[in-house]
């Protein structure tokens, strides 16, 4: 037999409700928003990540699926959104038709990662990017569309994390800082560290291991590095913040991994997950429109893995599916059944969600399902009622049963309101 892949899995008929519920909720929510739903496609230039997210970070140096194409192009599956949603955005000129582009998405994405509860190597992630604007306005918004929604949710014991890396210019004279602090401390790093050492040491300050946490605990603070500016625009989004009542904390050892971060960055994690606990990331990106080929462009995004989501969802108990079946027809014999098939179909062209059996089961395997199929009404015909052209009508809720004139049925049924 062949098997899926490891880190990848079937979204199940017992499962895909709760995705088209989130996803209808998504389009909702981000209309409310004014976002406007981009879709990209599942591969690109393996060029676009390596430039775009940076290859030192582990997403292009360790986990991309790359594939040399017809022995001549570099090709890569989506690791994330945000380089291919700037590449379209360059590519058709998007910034031409206003000011601000403010653009939403729910994709596949796939990385080679170890797989583990909330990590997969084809995993699902929506976000939102704008594009266009450096006001603390546009960070206030996109951070204020992570953590509303996800509260709209029902996701309970949110964690939003917020902290500024600063621009350019700042971030080199900390990451000098940061690299004079650690020098003595070198031969006690991990592996991993040492190398973050020689080539992006912020991101040193990701570790979750122990001693490292420690060691770093007296490691300068980004937050005196920032110039003028960075101070003015993160303290602007925190007021804007403080305005709409979203409660954050301070968290200046979070700098997100990857590189093409500046200023604001923030991290929404729950409780309700184990270790993986992350729900979402996000920040500003001022360079990348520029590093991708484009207009220099300021914007701010956030991605959250929607497998997380459900999993949190889970925990606390939010996962019920609501009812797919109104009616449930029950035939007995021959003629009644085909007469059964004539008038489901009538039903499901009004709209009610209706269903039979198909595969002429007894009448009380047809109960059983009926039963199963969650449904309100049921609709009993024998071949006798039928030549009567009588139905049996029995309403689940209150167990009422009642034989009713076939042509009444229409009316009956709008009615009861289902
Ligand atoms: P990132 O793109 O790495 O910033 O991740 C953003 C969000 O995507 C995280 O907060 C997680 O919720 C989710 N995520 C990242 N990697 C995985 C993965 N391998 N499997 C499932 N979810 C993931």
């Amino acid at each position: 037999m062949i098997r899926s892949l490891k880190g990848t899995y079937d979204i199940l008929p017992d499962e895909s409700w709760r995705w088209q519920a989130l996803e209808a909720q998504l389009h909702d929510f981000m209309s409310i928003y004014g976002y406007k739903e981009i879709r990209t496609p599942a591969f690109e230039k393996t060029e676009l990540f390596s430039r775009g997210v940076g290859e030192e970070t582990d997403i292009v140096s360790k986990e991309m699926y790359t594939w040399l194409d017809g022995g001549k192009t570099n090709l890569t599956l989506k690791p994330e959104l945000t380089a291919p949603v700037v590449r379209a955005y360059i590519q058709h000129n998007l910034g031409a038709l206003s000011p601000v582009t403010k653009l939403y998405y729910m994709d596949a994405l796939f990385r080679r990662e170890r797989p583990q509860k909330g990590r997969q190597r084809q995993f699902h992630q929506f976000g939102v990017e704008a594009l266009g604007t450096p006001f603390p306005e546009a960070d206030a918004e996109v951070i204020a569309i992570a953590y509303e929604f996800m509260v709209s949710l029902g996701i309970t014991n949110l964690k939003l994390k917020l902290n500024s890396i600063g621009s350019g210019q700042c971030r080199d004279s900390y990451k000098d800082a940061l690299k004079e602090y650690l020098s003595p401390h070198v031969q006690e790093l991990s592996e991993t560290s040492r190398l973050r050492f020689e080539t992006n040491p912020l991101r040193i300050l990701d570790t979750k291991i122990e001693h490292e946490i420690v060691l770093l605990v007296k490691a300068p603070d980004i937050l005196d590095f920032l110039t003028e500016e960075d101070e003015t625009h993160f303290s602007e989004v925190r007021e804007l913040l403080d305005g709409m009542k979203i409660p954050y904390v301070l968290d200046k050892r979070m700098v997100r991994g990857l590189d093409y971060y500046t200023r604001t960055t923030f991290e929404i994690t729950s409780s309700a997950l184990g270790s993986q606990d992350a729900l979402c990331g996000g920040g500003r990106y001022d360079k990348l429109v520029e590093t991708l080929g484009g207009k220099s462009t300021p914007a701010v995004g956030f991605a959250a893995g929607v497998e997380r989501l459900l999993i949190a969802l889970d925990e606390i108990g939010k996962t019920e599916e609501p009812s797919k079946t109104d009616i449930y027809f029950v035939g007995l014999g021959d003629q009644a059944r085909k007469a059964g098939i004539k008038l489901v179909h009538d039903l499901r062209k009004q709209g009610y969600k209706s269903n039979y059996d198909l595969v002429r089961r007894s009448m009380k395997a047809q109960m059983r399902e009926a039963n199963k199929s969650g449904a309100r009404i049921l609709l009993i015909l024998g071949d006798q009622e039928l030549e009567n052209n009588q139905i049996q009508i029995k309403d689940l809720e209150n167990s009422q049963q009642m034989t009713i004139n076939l042509d009444e049925l229409k009316n009956h049924l709008y009615k009861l309101e289902l």
